[in-house]
């Protein structure tokens, strides 16, 4: 059976991505790998998708690592931590 088709890249939440991320390196001190994150998704999204997101986030410089699994170092580029940090102060200020 192929993965459900309606779970898409664009489904995953950056800014929770970007969230998990930095919680794993910095409170679990763990150097991040993709399988981090793929059980931390699964099973509501696929691994395929849970790669095809982090690709894209790497496509936008927002975070650093590799995605094909051959070690972790997964962590925020300074645009990446600059957008978290402009959500969390939006959310803030909803209050
Ligand atoms: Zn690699």
């Amino acid at each position: 059976m192929p993965y459900d088709k309606t779970k898409q890249a664009k489904h995953v939440d950056t800014i929770q991505l970007l969230t998990i991320i930095e919680w794993l390196r910095v409170v679990k001190q763990l150097d991040v790998h993709i399988d981090d994150l793929v059980e931390f998704y699964s099973p509501e999204f696929p691994p395929k998708v849970v790669r095809a997101k982090l690709t894209n986030l790497l496509d936008k410089a927002l975070i650093d690592g590799c995605v094909c699994g051959c070690r972790g170092g997964f962590s925020l580029t300074h645009h990446g931590v600059n957008l978290l940090k402009e959500e969390l102060e939006k959310m803030d200020s909803q209050e």
